[in-house]
């Protein structure tokens, strides 16, 4: 039987439309034809490649206001934030497009005396499991460089998202892409296994949870294919006794607030120094407490929905059992009494070990304040956690913040005195239980590609 999809509108509980999925014999029979399109899309040219990404760029640019609002009616983003995104898919597509040749260049080795150089080949078809917090700019971190890398893609969308996921797949139409170049898979997470196994499938991309990792890490395994694994974080930013409360509140608020707190890069521990830790409380309180629950529709909310109730409800409890295991709330941790997904800013203090803000990921708007003696004790949790994605220092020390964030964090990006972003300019991807590979820049165009070493006797 063929799966059916419903969105809810996150805002207000209502249903929104129902889509029609794939059986698994059909996602299979598509993976062949985006198998069947490689043979000639890996030989044109780059340049043909790029012009065909720039238009991607172009559609994407035209049909902003549409994509945004698909965003906000599926898994609630804000309008507003909808449309960068959609901006900053667009500007990868062209980055992209700029870039792939030189990237994949071959590299010339001084072999001998003997002509010898590396080169990067295409791989085949690469399946991308992708999940709901930034349903455009996790497909298109993956597939432009993947694209013009000469592969082809099938996307499985996360279930709550067929919208963005069909609306994806008409980019690449509406750009005039050669059919089957790219296509997305309605299908439940269930389908994946038969699809990782079949030989249409050349390896696997996935950004979720840890669960969702392991498994799909296991059957890529298994099959002995290539998997890159972007899972979750639970980022920490050292606030340092040398710290400017005021700015560093700022930063911190910002890094935990992005997309209503449901990023894999969020700030989500904040380890300050046990001199500051009253006046950072202060600061972030009231930092926080300006992110008003509002109209995810409405330019002026800082705060929408969350993705879900059950999402919700999942973050209510972390709070819930760190509270009963002596967390200290500073602000917000109700459920307001209104129909939808709503949470609003919430700050815990006096979190400690065996709290699930402490030891777990809280996708949502909830600042777990943690308190440190100095800087090596800042360090010693901060690297304590089973994460390690993105990470911060805020430090009116600039060398030393440089240094913290170059050697001793354990992430995968560290900024100092700001908030962790995503660029295609810079590798992205985490170390630990935030997973393996690297995604954006030219480091991550190499992960889907065959380097191949050439020596012409
Ligand atoms: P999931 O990891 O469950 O979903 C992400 C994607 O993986 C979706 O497409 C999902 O499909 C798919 N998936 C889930 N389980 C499997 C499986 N066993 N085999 C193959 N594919 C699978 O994330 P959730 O949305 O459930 O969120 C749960 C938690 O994951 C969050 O609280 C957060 O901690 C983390 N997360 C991290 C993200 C990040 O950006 N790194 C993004 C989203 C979540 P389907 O929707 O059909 O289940």
């Amino acid at each position: 039987a063929r799966p059916r999809f419903e969105t809810i509108d996150p805002s207000t509980g209502k249903p929104g439309r129902q889509y029609e999925g794939h059986t698994v014999a059909e996602a299979v029979e598509i993976a062949r034809q985006a198998r069947k399109a490689f043979e000639s899309w890996r030989s044109m040219s780059f340049a043909d490649r790029a012009g065909l990404m720039h238009e991607a760029a172009r559609v994407l640019r035209r049909r902003k206001e549409e994509f945004a609002e698909i965003m906000t009616a599926e898994m609630g983003k804000l309008i507003a934030d909808g449309r960068a995104e959609i901006e900053k898919c667009a500007f990868n597509c062209d980055y992209f497009a700029d870039n792939a040749e030189t990237f994949l260049s071959r590299r010339p080795v001084d072999f001998e005396g003997h002509k010898a150089f590396v080169t990067f080949n295409p791989i085949g078809t690469v399946l991308a499991i992708m999940p709901w917090n930034f349903p455009f700019w996790q497909v298109f971190r993956f597939a432009a460089p993947t694209l013009m890398a000469g592969n082809t893609a099938v996307l499985k969308h996360a279930s709550n998202v067929p919208g963005s996921a069909l609306a994806i797949e008409s980019v690449f139409r509406d750009a005039g892409f050669p059919e089957h170049v790219f296509r997305t898979l309605l299908i439940p997470s269930a389908s994946v296994q038969t699809l990782i196994e079949d030989p249409a499938i050349a390896a696997v991309t996935l950004t979720g949870s840890v669960e969702a990792g392991r498994r799909v890490a296991s059957a890529a395994g298994a099959a002995l294919k290539k998997s890159v694994l972007e899972l979750g974080g639970s980022d920490a930013y050292l606030v340092l006794e040398d710290a400017d409360v005021a700015a560093a509140a700022k930063v911190c608020a910002t890094a935990r607030m992005v997309n209503g707190g449901q990023s894999c890069i969020a700030g989500k521990r904040f380890i300050v120094v046990r001199s500051v830790r009253e006046a950072l409380e202060r600061s972030l309180t009231s930092e926080m407490e300006r992110y008003a629950m509002g109209d995810p529709r409405s330019t002026d909310t800082k705060l929408g929905p969350m993705e879900s109730v059950k999402a919700r409800d999942q973050i209510h409890d972390q709070v819930r059992r760190s509270l009963d295991k002596g967390a200290r709330l500073l602000t917000g941790g109700q459920i307001p009494d209104r129909p939808g997904a709503w949470y609003p800013p919430t700050i815990l203090t006096n979190v400690q070990p065996g709290m699930p803000a402490y030891d777990d990921e809280v996708f949502g708007p909830v600042a777990a304040i943690i308190e440190a003696e100095d800087e090596d004790d800042a360090i010693r949790i901060a690297n304590g956690s089973a994460f390690g994605l993105g990470s911060g220092v805020l430090t009116r020390d600039l060398a030393r913040g440089e240094r913290i964030a170059a050697d001793a964090l354990e992430a995968g990006m560290s900024f100092v005195n700001g908030n962790v972003r995503s660029d295609p300019r810079m590798p992205f991807g985490g170390v630990k239980h935030s997973g393996y590979g690297r995604e954006c820049s030219d480091l991550g165009i190499h992960e889907f590609v065959n380097i191949k070493s050439v020596v012409v006797f």
